[in-house]
């Protein structure tokens, strides 16, 4: 008999939605962390009052009404609504692409106008293409806003994310992005989003209360040991490290957080400002107030935190956030994929154990899909 049903490495949102249910359905779990945290990439540590998200700025979308639901359970969601602004160059543009974008960008003030802009920017693009369709991010980008909007606000910000040139990425993750002809700054377009009331934290306690934990504790100083704590396995870490890279190192993305506290109530009166230029070496600034304090609430805090953020190439030593869904990484997880699919005794889930540029609602539904 082995002293826990489940031993699930990682408490980010996968870890600790899996440790619920199991325990919902009588498992025993207990829980490992490397940090000295709990919670993964939406930890958020009070800072002057205020949840700062130590990770990057967490949004919760969707328009999935049992995920929403289940979440709510956990902890009420406030009603913040994403609309981030785009900085190039110093003239400010609405995100996502919308009539307000359009308006900046060309003076177009209806939707028909704005439709001829965006014909008239894409010809180049649709000639080119020829009925083909986009290979990759810059090909897509074209043929979704055409040249002026990629130039100014897609390319510049995407290659310092990426580090990579928009040929050499895939389409997709441009199609992230809303492209509509209203004026709606709403950066997503699912049903439901907010964020916790009382920051993150109050959704991951909620989630792992009554679950045991361990902080600083990594699974790989004692393979051996933890495997047989428990019948199963539910591993979220990287998938190369668990099989000790024996196939290659996948690449990651990860991003350096400079962070200051400034002693003004209100500094760029928005929670996202994306700098869309190459020449701003950090790609978004986010002043994490206003994801909890709505209108002039801000003003009842008078200092404020804000986090530039620095996207560079992961190393050993720092933190995988961003997989690199590029061909070469694809073909390379296939194959770790391959091995996972042989240890039957283990679940692989989450963003770094399946490679995937997964939000955070996809990952409660897969969750939650498993029991
Ligand atoms: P993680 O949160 O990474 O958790 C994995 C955990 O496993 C970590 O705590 C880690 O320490 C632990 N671990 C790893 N290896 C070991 C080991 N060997 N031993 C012990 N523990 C280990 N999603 C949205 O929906 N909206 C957003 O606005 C949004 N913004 C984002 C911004 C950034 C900058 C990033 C990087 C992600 C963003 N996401 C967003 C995605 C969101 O962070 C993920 O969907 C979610 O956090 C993934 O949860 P996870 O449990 O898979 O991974
Ligand atoms: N993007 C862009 N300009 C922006 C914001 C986003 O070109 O101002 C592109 C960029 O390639 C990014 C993708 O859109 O990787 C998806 O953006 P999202 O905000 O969804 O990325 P995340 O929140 O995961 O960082």
């Amino acid at each position: 008999m082995k002293k826990f049903d489940y031993l699930i490495v990682g408490s980010g949102l996968f870890g600790a939605t899996f440790a619920y249910k199991a325990k919902q359905a009588g498992k025993k779990c207990l829980v490992i962390d490397k940090r000295s945290h709990l919670g993964g990439n939406i930890y958020c540590e009070n800072i002057e009052g205020i949840n700062v998200h130590k990770y990057g700025a967490h949004i919760f979308h969707t328009s999935n009404k049992t995920v929403w639901d289940f979440v709510n359970s956990i902890v009420e969601f406030n009603r913040y609504t994403n609309s981030p602004v785009a900085n190039y160059k110093g003239k400010l543009y609405n995100l996502p692409f919308n009539m307000n974008t359009f308006y900046q960008m060309w003076g177009v003030t209806t939707p028909k106008q704005a439709e001829a802009k965006i014909e008239e920017q894409k010809a180049e693009a649709l000639l080119h293409q020829n009925g083909r369709e986009p290979q990759n991010l810059e090909e897509q980008a074209l043929l979704l806003v055409g040249k002026d909007i990629y130039e100014k606000l897609i390319k510049g910000y995407t290659e310092k994310q990426w580090g990579r040139d928009c040929k050499d990425l895939p389409a997709f993750i441009i199609r992230r992005l809303p492209v509509r002809f209203v004026y709606d700054n709403n950066y997503f377009n699912d049903k439901y989003q907010g964020i916790p009331i009382g920051g993150y934290n109050k959704l991951i306690e909620g989630l792992l209360s009554g679950v045991e934990t361990k902080t600083n504790v990594d699974f790989f100083e004692d393979k051996t040991f933890w495997l047989e704590q428990a019948d199963k396995i539910v591993f979220t870490g990287k998938i190369d490290e668990y099989f000790d890279y024996k196939l290659g190192k996948l690449e990651y993305r990860t991003v350096r957080f400079e962070e200051e506290i400034i002693c003004v109530p209100n500094y760029q009166g928005n929670a996202v400002v994306n700098y869309t230029e190459r020449e701003v070496p950090y790609t978004r600034c986010i002043e994490h107030k206003h994801f909890e304090m709505f209108g002039n609430d801000v003003y009842s805090c008078p200092k404020t935190v804000i986090s530039k953020e620095f996207s560079t190439e992961w190393k050993p030593g720092m933190e995988p956030y961003y997989p690199v869904n590029d061909e070469k990484n694809s073909a390379l997880y296939e194959k770790y994929k391959s091995l996972a699919e042989k240890e039957t005794n283990v679940i692989f889930g989450g963003r770094l154990a399946e490679y995937k540029y997964y939000d955070m609602a996809p990952i409660v539904e897969k969750v939650l899909g498993m029991f």
